[in-house]
């Protein structure tokens, strides 16, 4: 079995008109502030990534960068401007952090209807109880889309998320519960890995190891996708999945890089546009 290649690049290109249309409607262009601090070359390819999508949909960045000595006060009042900046429909900080500046304190600073990474504590308490108004984490988001294109069901199946960070893991196991999926959630102490996932008709893996999830971790048929980003060190990206090997037993599976990745993009600026309906009508 050869899998079917699910591609973020044209499931999110597949949105595009929808979201421009509906960005034409809002009354003003949507501004993302985006906090950088530091100068981490991941973060800035990331910040790049999401400034080329914004200008293709039409949505204003205001790239706020600090250099990385910044005291954490200067970053929340920042973000306390920017609460209060009319025009700025959204506000995420590039993460990491360095270590002098604590995430939750910055995280928490930002008001919770202008927080489309879906972050604050505000947001992830209505995420667990299923408000519709709450802002979804973007990886999640971005896989729930995936699989909303590629027309695969959860409602019924067994789904394995290997990974359970409070940022992409967690998230993305609650919206496959939301969804009607039995949930496993697997991790660093999950004692025989390849057991549990075997057993799961799709798999999403959200760790950051490459090659961890390999094809006897995989059921004849399944669904794969594959989360995890892992820089080698000839410049390489990887997922979490030996790709050549999984695609052969799968039924379907996502590359690394293509899939996931434009999907947490498409994801944020989705919360972006949804913030800005919100504030709008409010
Ligand atoms: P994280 O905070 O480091 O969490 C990693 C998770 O993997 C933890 O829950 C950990 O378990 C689990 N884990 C570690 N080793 C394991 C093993 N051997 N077997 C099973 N589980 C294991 O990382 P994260 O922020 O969630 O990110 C995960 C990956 O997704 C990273 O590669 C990141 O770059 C990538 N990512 C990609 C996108 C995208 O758009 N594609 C977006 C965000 C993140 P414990 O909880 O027990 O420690």
């Amino acid at each position: 079995m050869s899998a079917t290649i699910l591609s973020g690049i044209d499931a999110r290109t597949a949105r595009i008109p929808l979201l421009v249309e509906q960005i034409k409607k809002l009354s003003r262009t949507p501004t993302l502030a985006i906090i950088q601090v530091g100068d981490r070359s991941d973060s800035t390819a990331y910040i790049r990534a999401k400034k080329t999508f914004a200008q293709k949909i039409g949505v204003h960045i205001n790239h706020i960068h600090f250099p990385v000595d910044v005291s954490q006060d200067k970053v929340v009042r920042t973000i306390g401007e920017c609460n209060t900046t009319d025009g700025i429909a959204g506000i995420i900080v590039q993460l990491p952090l360095p270590e002098h500046i604590d995430r939750t304190v910055v995280i928490e600073a930002i008001a919770p209807e202008k927080d489309v990474d879906g972050l604050t504590q505000t947001n992830y308490r209505k995420l667990l109880n299923g408000e519709a108004s709450a802002i979804l984490p973007a990886t999640a988001r971005g896989v729930r889309e995936l699989c909303t294109h590629y027309l695969i069901p959860l409602k019924g199946k067994k789904v394995a998320v290997v990974g359970r960070s409070l940022l992409v893991g967690t998230p993305i196991a609650i919206l496959c519960k939301q969804s009607g999926a039995d949930v496993i959630v697997c991790h660093s102490k999950t004692v025989d890995l390849a057991h549990e996932t075997s057993k799961a008709d799709v798999v999403i893996v959200a760790v950051g190891k490459p090659n961890l999830i390999t094809a006897e971790h995989v059921k004849v048929g399944a669904i794969v996708i594959d989360v995890g980003i892992s820089k080698l060190d000839d410049g390489t990206i990887h997922g979490d999945v030996d790709y050549p090997a999984v695609r052969e037993v799968a039924s379907a599976i996502t590359p690394v890089p293509g899939g996931v990745g434009p999907m947490t993009v498409l994801g944020l600026f989705e919360n972006v546009v949804d913030a800005s309906v919100r504030q709008v009508s409010t």
